[in-house]
């Protein structure tokens, strides 16, 4: 989907049971410095991300760069084939970056996290290490597209980013927000380790003027999107401050 000349969102089908769900990986069109994907899907969507980019005029080889929003299965799954592929460059935030290229073992292939999800391991050891060639720290703008600025929004993983275009005040919020039917959502709880400091991201986020959100789960949130966002942040805070003051009663 086209939103704008800047940014399309790819959106992958990924089979669950009987239903379709899908990624929402992003693209970033540049005229000068070329195309960049962020974020890569499961292991072994190559295919389906070939075709995505195909419906925006965008070959594997012609991807110069390699955005990751975190260090999550469904985000880095394809990254080596990509890269393999078309020999883009990859980036990834420096906390994220050891768990990308092998420096330590991802989160997903943990034996206690696959404890916990057998069904994962499959796709977990569908998943290969790749060389990261640009570690990003929070606060660094991008010459892509009139620029896009990175925003360290860790909670669901400790490096987990977003990315803000700037001149169509677009977030690439990966999974520090989700949606569902355009209405924006807190992260994942489930999928969330730390609550609190993903809660204090939002915060974060919520200062940004925003005209859209891209949730990599849940898609596009266009209406209100500002309005929206302020509401989820006051939501979290709120639901942070009664938990504090839950365990300061306990304890
Ligand atoms: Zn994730």
């Amino acid at each position: 989907m086209k939103l704008n000349d800047d940014l399309h969102m790819l959106a992958l089908p990924i089979q669950r049971g009987d239903q379709t769900a899908y990624f929402n990986l992003s693209l970033i069109l540049d005229p000068i410095h070329g195309p960049t994907l962020v974020d890569t899907g499961l292991p072994g969507q190559l295919d389906a991300i070939a075709t995505a980019l195909a419906d925006a005029g965008v070959r594997v080889a012609d991807l110069k760069r390699i955005i990751l929003t975190h260090q999550d299965i469904d985000h880095v799954g394809s990254l080596h084939d990509l890269v393999q592929a078309g020999g883009a460059r990859v980036l990834a935030h420096a906390v994220e970056t050891p768990y990308i290229d092998g420096g330590e073992p991802a989160r997903f292939a943990r034996p206690e996290a696959l404890a916990q999800r057998p069904e994962l391991r499959a796709v977990a050891e569908g998943f290969q290490y790749t060389p990261v060639d640009e570690q990003l720290q929070d606060g660094a703008r991008l010459d892509l597209a009139g620029g896009v600025r990175v925003i360290a929004t860790p909670g669901h993983t400790p490096g987990h980013m977003c990315l803000y275009h700037e001149r169509t005040r677009t977030l690439i919020a990966g999974d520090a927000l989700t949606s569902s039917d355009g209405q924006l959502m807190g992260p994942n709880e489930g999928a969330t380790p730390d609550m609190h400091t993903a809660g204090q991201s939002v915060q974060k986020l919520a200062q940004l003027d925003v005209r859209s959100i891209v949730c990599y789960h849940g898609g596009l949130v266009a209406m209100d999107a500002n309005a929206q966002l302020q509401r989820v942040a006051q939501a979290l805070a709120q639901k942070d401050d009664k938990m504090s003051g839950d365990s300061a009663a306990a304890g």
